[in-house]
C-alpha cells in the first residue's frame, strides 16, 4: 500500500537552458535535459564534467548562471533548497552513529512533525528489506546495510526525486554489484524518479534505462544504454562505454545502404544508417567482441569485413573470453574478444591472422579520433 503512495510521488524533471560558471571556470555551459517521471536516470562521464554540479543545481544547493529547473511542472528555480521535493542520496551515508537504525530513519520525520514517523520509517525499512535490523546501531551493520538505510531515510518522506550521488562509491567490487541490482529493483518498486550520477559506466548501464553521457559540461549522448553501447555517436561515448576498435580514413563510395571508408589502404563497409557522416573523413568503428578471429583467410566474406593478415602481438586470458591484441601494419592494432569454449587460446602469440565482423555491427561516428 506504501509502495503506490510513494508511486504517485514520482515526478519528471526537466532543466531548460542551464549554465553555471563559478568564478573563472564554465562548469556547464548549456545543458537541456528531460527526465521522465518514475525513470531510473544516470548521468555518467569523467571527473570533473559536471555530474555533481548539475545535482546540486537540482537539489538547491548552487545557483545556476542561467535557466530554470522544474520539477513536476513547477518551476523551482527560486526555490530554496530544504522546500524542493528532492532528497539526496551521498557516497557517505552519515547515520547518527549514537541512534537506532529505526530512529535514523524516522529523525526527519519527527523534526518536521510529521505524523506516523515510526510507521513510516518502518514501511521505509521494509522496502530496503532492513526492518528485522530496525533496533541495531548503524556500527553493527555491515557498508552494504548502512547504505540500505541511508536509502530507506531518503525515501521515507517520500520526495518525488530522487538524487544518487556515487551511492555505491565506498562499498567493494561484490556488494556494489549486489546493490546495483538492488537498488534497481527498490526504484522499480517505490516508482519515483531517480537521478544518479556516476562515473563507473557498468554502473549506469546495468541500473538505468536512461543514461546520459556527460564531457566537459556538455551531453554528448543520451539513450537506452543498449543503445548508447550500439551506436555510440562520438569517439568520447565510444570509448567511454566499453572498448572500440577506431579507424579514421575517407569515405570513398557510397551507396543508399553502406558507406566505404578507405583507411591505410584497406577498406572498411558501414551501413549508411549506422554512421552519422557519408563524406570526407570518417572514424569507423565496431566493438572488440563482434570482431572474429581466423587463423586462416575466409573465403566466404559476403557481408562482411575482412582485415588482414595480422599478427597477434598480445593474448591475455580473463576467465569468460580471452583479449587478443592484432598489429594490422599500417591501419594500426584492433582488439578482439573472444569467447572461450574451450580453455587454450585459439591463436597464440606472433601467429598470423584475419579479423572479420558483420557489416551490421560497425558504426560510423560524427568527430574524430583525434578529439578526444
Ligand atoms: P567527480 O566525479 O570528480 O565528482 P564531477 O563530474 O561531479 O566530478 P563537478 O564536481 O560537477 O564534477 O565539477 C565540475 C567542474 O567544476 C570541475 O572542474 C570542478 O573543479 C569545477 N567546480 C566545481 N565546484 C566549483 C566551485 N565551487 N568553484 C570553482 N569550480 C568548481
Amino acid at each position: 500500500m506504501a509502495v503506490r503512495e510513494f508511486a504517485e510521488r514520482g515526478a519528471d524533471l526537466e532543466l531548460v537552458g542551464i549554465q553555471k560558471r563559478f568564478p573563472g571556470f564554465t562548469a556547464i555551459e548549456e545543458l537541456d535535459l528531460v527526465i521522465p517521471a518514475g525513470s531510473f536516470f544516470a548521468l555518467l562521464g569523467p571527473s570533473g564534467c559536471g555530474k555533481t554540479t548539475t545535482l546540486r543545481l537540482v537539489a538547491g544547493l548552487e545557483e545556476p548562471t542561467r535557466g530554470r529547473i522544474l520539477i513536476g511542472g513547477k518551476d523551482v528555480t527560486d526555490t530554496k533548497s530544504h522546500e524542493r521535493p528532492v532528497n539526496t542520496v551521498f557516497q557517505s551515508y552519515a547515520l547518527f552513529p549514537h541512534m537506532t537504525i529505526i530512529e535514523n530513519v524516522a529523525f526527519g520525520l519527527k523534526r518536521r512533525r510529521m505524523s506516523d514517523p515510526m510507521g513510516k520509517a518502518h514501511e521505509a525499512l521494509k522496502l530496503v528489506e532492513l526492518d528485522h535490523l530496525a533496533q541495531r546501531r548503524p556500527q553493527q551493520l555491515s557498508g552494504g546495510q548502512q547504505q540500505r538505510v541511508a536509502l530507506a531515510r531518503a525515501i521515507v518522506n517520500r520526495p518525488a526525486l530522487l538524487l544518487l550521488d556515487e551511492p555505491l562509491g565506498a562499498l567493494d567490487l561484490k556488494l556494489r554489484r549486489q546493490m546495483q541490482l538492488e537498488l534497481k529493483t527498490i526504484q522499480e518498486e517505490v516508482g519515483l524518479t531517480f537521478l544518479h550520477v556516476t562515473h563507473d559506466q557498468e554502473e549506469a548501464m546495468t541500473m538505468a534505462d536512461t543514461v546520459a553521457v556527460m564531457n566537459k559540461g556538455a551531453i554528448e549522448q543520451m539513450g537506452a544504454p543498449e543503445e548508447l553501447y550500439d551506436l555510440p555517436r562520438t569517439a568520447f561515448v565510444a570509448n567511454f562505454l566499453g572498448q572500440s576498435n577506431l579507424f579514421t580514413g575517407e569515405v570513398v563510395g557510397t551507396t543508399a545502404d553502406a558507406i566505404t571508408v578507405e583507411a591505410a589502404g584497406t577498406r572498411i563497409v558501414v551501413p549508411a544508417a549506422r554512421s552519422q557522416k557519408h563524406q570526407g573523413e570518417v572514424t569507423v568503428g565496431v566493438r572488440p567482441e563482434k570482431v572474429v578471429l581466423h587463423t586462416e583467410a575466409p573465403t566466404e566474406t559476403a557481408g562482411r569485413n575482412l582485415l588482414g593478415p595480422g599478427r597477434v602481438i598480445d593474448v591475455s586470458f580473463s576467465g569468460v573470453s580471452t583479449q587478443y591484441l592484432v598489429d594490422l601494419g599500417a591501419l594500426g592494432t584492433l582488439l578482439v574478444f573472444a569467447q572461450n569454449v574451450g580453455f587454450a587460446p585459439v591463436a597464440g602469440l606472433g601467429t598470423e591472422v584475419w579479423l572479420s565482423w558483420d557489416l551490421t555491427h560497425g558504426f560510423g561516428l560524427a568527430d574524430e579520433l583525434a578529439e578526444t
